[in-house]
């Protein structure tokens, strides 16, 4: 299938490691260039220099994203280098723990590190997206629909990113952009593998979390989360819009009584 998008021009946070790497990798192997603002250098430096050794553009900006200058910086360095923006990927985020007890400072600093960037990024880079008639894919978290205890501000965060996904493809359906959100619940990433390490018995913990997602008592790849990321931004994708994808084994709606390993009830006896 040919997703139309060599030579596009992708803008996405935290590009670098986690998910965001597998996004920003899996664009590039469809041919597409990518600018990729991160807060730590090494990962996305060594991601520009990989791809430049293959004379493929994979642009790393420097930028903490709870400042909205590096915002409005990291859109204009696309433009200044790329000249356009066909698709935004609003990806960084954090689970941070910030809980009602925490108190509203705390809440506004989450929010700043796992919301407001995703409107500012969207709000700086509107223009260009007008122009390219591109889309938007936001990263949001099963936590929006679970709750998780102890995580007010991600939650308030990503319920907020879940909302802001409706409101935008109504806001820019007549420009002809589309948003979606991709949802991940359980997704395997090098900073998971280090969580669960630390736990008293790392093996037995994840097991514990596969055996309650339904579709092979898996986690979820990153490269399956950034697949379809890929292709709600393709050619491929052109009349879905506003719509929150759950990309996840069925772990957030399923039914845990029928589906989970050790406890699975069985109804066919
Ligand atoms: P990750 O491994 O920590 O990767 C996040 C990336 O974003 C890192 O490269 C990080 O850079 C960057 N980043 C974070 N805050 C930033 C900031 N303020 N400015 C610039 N860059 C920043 O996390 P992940 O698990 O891949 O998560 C990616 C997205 O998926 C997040 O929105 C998360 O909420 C969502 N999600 C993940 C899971 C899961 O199971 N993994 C589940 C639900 C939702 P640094 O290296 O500088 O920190």
């Amino acid at each position: 299938m040919d997703l139309g998008l060599e030579g596009k021009v992708v803008l996405i946070t935290g590009g670098s490691k986690g998910i965001g790497e597998a996004i920003t990798r899996t664009f590039m192997a469809e041919g597409a260039r990518v600018a990729n603002i991160n807060r730590s250098t090494a990962e996305g430096e060594a991601l520009e220099a990989e791809y430049a050794a293959q004379g493929q553009q994979c642009l790393f900006i420097q930028g903490d994203l709870t400042n909205l200058d590096a915002c409005k910086q990291a859109v204009e360095k696309t433009l200044n280098v790329f000249g356009r923006i066909d698709v935004l990927v609003n990806n960084a985020g954090v689970n941070d723990g910030i809980s009602l007890s925490d108190g509203p400072e705390a809440f506004i600093g989450s929010l700043e590190r796992n919301l407001i960037h995703y409107y500012a990024m969207a709000h700086y880079a509107l223009d260009a997206l007008k122009q390219s008639q591109g889309a938007i894919i936001n990263i949001s978290s099963k936590v929006a629909a679970t709750g998780q205890g102890g995580t007010s501000g991600y939650a308030a965060s990503k319920g907020g990113i879940n909302g802001l996904t409706r409101e935008w493809a109504l806001d820019l359906a007549a420009d002809n952009i589309r948003v979606n959100t991709v949802v991940p619940a359980e997704t395997w990433t090098p900073l998971y593998a280090e969580l669960i390490e630390q736990s008293e018995d790392p093996s037995a913990a994840k097991r514990q979390i596969e055996d309650i997602i339904p579709l092979g008592q898996r986690f979820t790849t990153s490269q399956e989360i950034a697949d379809m990321v890929v292709f709600l931004s393709s050619q491929r994708s052109l009349h879905t819009t506003g719509q929150i994808h759950y990309v996840d084994g069925g772990y957030t709606h399923l039914d845990r009584k029928y589906t989970s390993g050790s406890n699975r009830v069985d109804l066919s006896k």
